[in-house]
């Protein structure tokens, strides 16, 4: 794994700011990487210190009536947990096991929708924010030319592709401005990415224009 999110994306992660959208993103790939796992550790760490460091605020809670208001809850059924996935690290296998209609069998399991002959997609429900989209790309596939309108993060979850930024695999993530107009050509064995963004693409050529059609809906 060569491509890490920033260090303001792992603060920022580390200390609850980012949507929904974003989180997910930095817990799958916190999951395969040792590196950006410490970093977030000790972000979270300086974070602690200075809530320790905090002045101590009096309380004038009277405790004993606050339990006596407190209902206990059930238990929740227990749930076994999903299955390890060889494509999706296990904080996406969550989202996918309670957000989708289906029970979650696998990248083949999900229900794809055509876009265009070597791209297909999944809209993935997550909180306010940035939209989260999976998507499943053809051997060799190059998305049209295109600009964004906001800031976008793609995960890699399998196969990979190539931009003038470098090469992507599994776990790599790549974070891109707005307005940062870019070309990607899928490897050969194909691509299967989780890509966070802001808004609809904005194609550079007619054929992207199509794509966005499509892609947007
Ligand atoms: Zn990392």
């Amino acid at each position: 794994m060569t491509h890490h999110p920033s260090d303001e994306l792992l603060v920022a992660y580390a200390s609850g700011a980012v949507p929904d959208g974003v989180e997910l993103v930095i817990a799958c790939h916190l999951e395969r990487c040792p590196l950006c796992r410490a970093e977030v550790a000790a972000a979270e760490a300086v974070g602690g210190v200075m809530l320790d460091e905090a002045p101590a605020v009096p309380l004038s809670v009277d405790f004993d009536a606050l339990l006596a208001r407190v209902v206990v809850a059930p238990p929740a059924p227990a749930r076994p947990p999903p299955a390890p996935d060889p494509v999706f690290p296990a904080p996406l296998v969550r989202r996918l096991s309670t957000t989708m209609s289906a029970p979650f069998v696998g990248v083949s399991g999900l229900p794809w929708r055509f876009v265009v002959p070597g791209a297909r997609r999944v809209s993935l429900p997550v909180g306010p924010g940035p939209r989260a989209t999976l998507w499943l790309f053809g051997g060799g596939f190059r998305p049209p030319r295109h600009t964004h309108p906001g800031d976008e993060l793609t995960l890699v979850l399998s196969g990979g592709y190539r931009d003038r930024h470098g090469a992507f695999g599994p776990g790599d993530v790549e974070e891109r401005a707005a307005e940062d107009a870019h070309e990607q050509r899928m490897d050969d064995e194909g691509c299967v990415a989780l890509i966070v963004d802001e808004g609809p693409i904005v194609p550079t050529t007619w054929f992207g224009r199509l794509l966005a059609r499509f892609a947007s809906g």
